[in-house]
């Protein structure tokens, strides 16, 4: 039945399949009523979404590890929220759950279900952690990390997108781990911040610095360890500098995301067989049983100020289409998030 006490649920549906950066062509806004959640379901206000670049890969048609977004569905994304009814008999209105909310303002979910709905502890501040540090990109950073490339201490390692979301984590848990870290990331101010707030060994501006001469200058005994968040030419460089080995972690390759002409792949892999490396992709989601552990790790090292965690949260679930693609513009500070509520 729908519900006439509640406002209107604002949404953004995916109306075309974009080529190259989505346009506001591929975006459709709608409105209307929510109906009661069914049996099993909570019925979701969402506070929080979560802006991230697998949404680029699940807006293409074709085969990947999850179906394409049909056309003129509410666009999916993960989000962060408030239950506010319940006919679940774990959840009460009042909860707090992060999960795949989608671009709108409520949800009916059934949690269990392929959208998860887990509950969070507000009491953890900012909120907003529970997207980052403690969310699917903390995840990502942690097993990526610690399970794909097993860094040991005094191991130098390397991350691109580094003062990203995910890629600040890994270096801060590199860090942690007793490794030299070198991080890649565009333009200055990104490559201060990850050096001086959060304790890189030294950073490589992509945008100014010829990306191979500087990793062999910071690498000298070559990579033992590449967490890599781009592909593209970068992933080249630092194929041609790899230590025997190496291990190398393909986390995504968000230079190829938008790609109009074919992706460009590492033409030199053969330094893997050169320098007995390892390159292995993953999928957090195939974690999800470890997350408890891997939550109380992070949480861990965040209260004991080890770790920092730093959200860049725009406002207005009207600017989504434009906020979106400060992803792949590089225009984000951080875990990239739209509020939603005032
Ligand atoms: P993010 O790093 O916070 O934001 C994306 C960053 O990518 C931008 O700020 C920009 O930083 C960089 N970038 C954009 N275009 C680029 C280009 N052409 N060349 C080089 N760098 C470029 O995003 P995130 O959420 O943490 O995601 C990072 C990566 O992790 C993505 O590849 C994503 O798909 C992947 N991921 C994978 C999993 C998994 O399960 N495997 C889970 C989550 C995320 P600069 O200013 O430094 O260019």
């Amino acid at each position: 039945m729908l519900r006439t006490d509640m406002p209107n649920n604002r949404q953004w549906r995916l109306a075309a399949r974009p080529t190259g950066l989505p346009t506001d062509s591929v975006w459709q806004w709608t409105e209307t009523s929510i109906a009661e959640p069914a049996e099993g379901e909570v019925q979701v206000r969402v506070h929080y979404i979560s802006l991230d670049p697998a949404m680029r890969g699940w807006m293409n048609d074709g085969k990947s590890y999850l179906p394409p977004v049909p056309l003129g569905d509410v666009m999916r994304a993960g989000g962060l929220g408030e239950v506010v009814a319940s006919r679940h008999p774990a959840f009460a209105p009042g909860d707090w759950v992060t999960g795949m909310t989608g671009v709108q303002d409520y949800v009916n979910v059934a949690p269990g279900g392929p959208r998860g709905m887990a509950k969070i502890d507000p009491g953890i501040k900012p909120v907003t952690v529970w997207l980052s540090a403690l969310g699917m990109v903390g995840m990502t950073a942690y097993f990526g990390l610690l399970d794909i490339c097993s860094p040991k201490e005094g191991e130098t390692v390397v991350v691109s997108a580094a003062a990203g979301a995910v890629g600040s984590l890994v270096g801060q848990i590199a860090r942690i781990k007793g490794c030299r870290v070198i991080g890649i990331a565009g333009g200055p101010e990104k490559c201060r911040y990850i050096v001086e707030q959060c304790g890189f060994d030294a950073a490589i501006d992509y945008k100014t610095e010829d990306v191979r001469a500087a990793l062999e200058k910071h690498c000298p005994k070559g990579i033992d360890v590449y967490f890599d968040n781009v592909g593209g030419s970068i992933l080249e460089a630092v194929l041609a500098n790899l230590a025997l080995k190496a291990r190398i972690s393909i986390c995504g390759a968000i230079s190829q995301y938008n790609a109009t002409d074919g992706m460009v792949g590492p033409r030199n892999y053969m330094s893997l067989l050169v320098s007995r490396a390892r390159m292995e992709g993953f999928l957090v989601m195939d974690y999800g049983k470890r997350f408890p552990e891997a939550i109380q790790e992070m949480a861990g090292w965040l209260r004991a100020g080890k770790l920092k965690s730093r959200e860049d949260v725009h406002q207005g679930l009207e600017n989504f289409p434009t906020v979106f693609l400060k992803l792949f513009r590089g225009d984000n500070a951080g875990k990239l998030l739209l509020k939603i509520t005032e």
